[in-house]
């Protein structure tokens, strides 16, 4: 039996994590949702570093890790690949695509928030959709800016930015309708990949609106990477279909 740890936070983790046994464990950082109906078990909070999940790694005996954090989560994913090495456990990746830009699109890659901010000089009515990073910078937008910021919860506004809590998926029509409320004239992303927030791109396309996208972290080199959850999916049960053989004929 391989025990699997299965780093999560996102919907395509989720969706591994619904395929877990009861052996396996699902991790969180405790920063969404909890899910209260899944077979495996699901801890939550960090591991105290890479030390504290090499610790974690053998007194829980996992045989694998699969890392399937968010594309912006680079810390987790850095103490994966490291604690894996130390503690000599295979260590696996969820990676999906990220977005590509089209022909028409006006894409602002940036690679931190300072060059974010000097972006969106030019703009007046930006949308950000990075998560929680703008929310410590409220005290520096600049006279001309009113600020929308779309992250997990809901946090009061100020005179110059209005923040609205929601999860993903967003459909065409949602993001249609705030884009036409709100005005919005440059959007700020990441570049997550995946459809649940692709609907933004669109309407952005529609509308002729540049995009500020925020380059992906790199992230460290391990055992093997899928691009999909089917394709994670199914590694997991070839994986499972050879450890039974084993369990079946021993020393094979
Ligand atoms: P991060 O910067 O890479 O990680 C910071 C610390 O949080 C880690 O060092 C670890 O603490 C703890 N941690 C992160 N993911 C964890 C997990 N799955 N299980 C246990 N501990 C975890 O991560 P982040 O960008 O803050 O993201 C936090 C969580 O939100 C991740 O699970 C990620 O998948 C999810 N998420 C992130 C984004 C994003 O844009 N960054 C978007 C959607 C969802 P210790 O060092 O103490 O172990």
């Amino acid at each position: 039996m391989t025990r699997i740890l299965v780093l999560g936070g996102t919907g395509d983790a989720l969706k591994l994590a619904r395929r877990l046994k009861s052996e396996d464990i699902y991790s969180l950082a405790g920063l969404g949702k909890i899910p209260d109906d899944l077979v495996c078990h699901v801890r939550v909070g960090g591991f105290g570093g890479t030390e504290g999940l090499v610790r974690f790694l053998k007194d829980e005996r996992i045989g694998l890790i699969v890392d399937a954090t968010h594309p912006y989560a680079a810390q987790m994913s850095a103490n994966a690949a490291s604690a894996g090495r130390i503690a000599a456990v295979a260590c696996w990746a969820l990676r999906r695509s990220p977005w590509e830009p089209r022909a028409e699109d006006d894409w602002r890659f940036v690679c931190d928030w300072n060059e974010v901010r000097a972006a969106l000089t030019p703009f007046a009515r930006p949308l950000f959709t990075l998560g929680r990073e703008p929310l410590a910078h409220l005290d520096e937008i600049p006279a001309h800016q009113y600020w929308t910021i779309r992250c997990l919860d809901a946090h009061p506004g100020t005179e110059q930015a209005r923040i609205i809590g929601a999860r993903g998926p967003f459909t065409l029509e949602g993001e249609r309708a705030l884009f036409e409320e709100n005005r919005f004239d440059v959007i700020v992303s990441k570049n997550s990949g995946g459809a649940a927030t692709e609907a933004k791109l669109d309407v952005a396309r529609e509308r002729g609106l540049p995009i500020v996208m925020l380059r992906r972290p790199s992230l460290p080199d391990v055992e093997r990477i899928f691009e999909t959850t089917d394709a994670l999916l199914a590694a997991l049960e070839t994986l499972r279909i050879e450890n039974d053989a084993r369990m079946i004929r021993p020393g094979s």
